[in-house]
This record gives C-alpha cells, sequence and structure tokens, in this order.
C-alpha cells in the first residue's frame, strides 16, 4: 500500500511539473510582448477582472507602470535624468517594481503609506505634518488619490511638500468619456462603493476635470499616455488594453499625470 502511494505521488508531481513547463513554455513563445521594467517578454500578458492580457506575469505591472517608464525611457522632457537623477523622491502607497527601477538614480528615496508597516513614513497624504515644506523634488502617488477622503486637500498637501519647480507623478482611474469627477460622501458601503465607483475602497471616479483640478491646485500639468509613442511600443509594451474593457466603469485610455508645482 506504502510503494502504490508513493508511486501516485510521484505520478500527481510529475503531471504538476509537466503542466507548468508547458503552461510556462506557452506563454514564452513567440515573444510578442516585453515589459520595459523587468523585461519579460512573451505571448502576451496575464488578464485582471477589467482587461485581457494587461498585467506583466513576472513583475505585475499594469498600464500605468510602464506608461511612466516608457515616458522616463523615450521623451526628453520627462527623462531619466531630468526627473529621477539626483533627485529627493517621496513614493507614497510604493510599488516595488517602481521603486527598484528609480531608488539607485535618485540622491534620496523614501516611501510614504497610511496602512502599509512597511514604509519610511507612516502618514495621511492629505494631512502629513511629519513632512517639511518644500523637501521633495518629486512625489509619486500612483492610484492613491481614489482612496482618500479629501483628495483636493492631498494636492495642496503634495504642493506644499514639493519644492519649487517640484514634481506631483499621478495616476488615477478615470471613466472612458466622464466628464466631471463623480463622488458621494453619502456612499459608504463596499457594496455600494464597488457599484458606483468601480472598487469596493474607492470614494469617487475621476472624469476628464481631473486635469483642471491638478491646475486649480498649482500645478503646470503634462500628461502622458499612449498615444505620444510609436505603434509598435505601444503594442509591444501593452500601453493600451489590447481589448478594450466593455465595463461602464472601465478605465481603458490610462494617463500620467506629470506636474510640475508653480512658483
Ligand atoms: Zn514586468
Amino acid at each position: 500500500m506504502h510503494l502504490i502511494k508513493m508511486i501516485k505521488n510521484i505520478a500527481r508531481a510529475f503531471v504538476v511539473k509537466t503542466r507548468s513547463i508547458v503552461q510556462s513554455t506557452w506563454m514564452s513563445y513567440p515573444k510578442k510582448v516585453r515589459c520595459n521594467i523587468c523585461n519579460w517578454e512573451g505571448r502576451r500578458f496575464l488578464s485582471d477582472s477589467w482587461h485581457n492580457h494587461i498585467n506583466c506575469p513576472k513583475c505585475r505591472s499594469g498600464i500605468r507602470q510602464r506608461l511612466f517608464f516608457a515616458a522616463l525611457h523615450h521623451t526628453e522632457n520627462l527623462s531619466f535624468d531630468k526627473i529621477i537623477h539626483r533627485k529627493n523622491i517621496l513614493h507614497f502607497a510604493p510599488e516595488k517594481i517602481v521603486g527598484s527601477g528609480i531608488r539607485n538614480k535618485a540622491a534620496h528615496y523614501a516611501t510614504a503609506d497610511f496602512f502599509r508597516p512597511d514604509c519610511d513614513f507612516k502618514v495621511d497624504v492629505s494631512n502629513m505634518p511629519e513632512i517639511k515644506n518644500e523637501s521633495y523634488d518629486i512625489v509619486i502617488a500612483f492610484d492613491v488619490l481614489e482612496h482618500v477622503p479629501d483628495y483636493q486637500k492631498a494636492l495642496q498637501e503634495v504642493h506644499r511638500v514639493l519644492t519649487p519647480n517640484g514634481l506631483g507623478i499621478f495616476t488615477v482611474p478615470q471613466k472612458d468619456n466622464l466628464l466631471v469627477t463623480y463622488e458621494d460622501p453619502t456612499i459608504i458601503t463596499p457594496k455600494d462603493r464597488l457599484e458606483h465607483f468601480g472598487h469596493w475602497d474607492h470614494r469617487r471616479i475621476f472624469g476628464d476635470d481631473f486635469c483642471q483640478t491638478l491646475e486649480r491646485k498649482g500645478f503646470s500639468v503634462t500628461a502622458v499616455d499612449e498615444t505620444i509613442f510609436s505603434e509598435d511600443m505601444k503594442r509591444r509594451h501593452v500601453l493600451l488594453p489590447p481589448t478594450l474593457s466593455k465595463h461602464p466603469l472601465a478605465t481603458n485610455f490610462r494617463k500620467v499625470f506629470f506636474c510640475q508645482k508653480n512658483l
């Protein structure tokens, strides 16, 4: 009996291993897409509940992170040298893959989050007296502002802690073709937030007016989307979902907002 059980276990392990090798080989060839952050290459990226084939299977980057690195690598005004090199950087809700791509080039790199214990600062982005005025050249917050009760106050705080001409770099979920940001403080249950804003933990869904809000808060805004890159780059690094989502709250067209603090 013992021998039979052992043979069964070996057979099961063999099947699992073989299946994993077949899947991994199938995903790796042909090399149609390449992550511009971790350099994984393969047939296609992984799907999530909103979009097919948009997340890197190795580093889990999404379109917003790859758009950011595409700008650093392929634009003149927003290049690594101009934005990251020797700068003091504060990174909210830090994604490991973004941090490891910029940390070594910065003069100083610090992380912040309201909940996570693994960050340098445990602060609320909309009220952070711990951070001095004009103390960072760059503040990065990707998909943070939709979680914050008062995002306009958060923008004021980021503006305060930036050095003159410093740069806030933001991404937010923006529903396609929504002109005005939709928020309602009476919508508080996870179920209602999911239904109205697309996620149980979101307090709003942004519209096209986000750019004007940034300008009103004292920033000059450059919005980077996939349209500034070549067709080949767009397709290869998946800077636009290969298939647009039909979900009524979907963000199909991602933008990275580079916001220079006005003097
Ligand atoms: Zn990757």
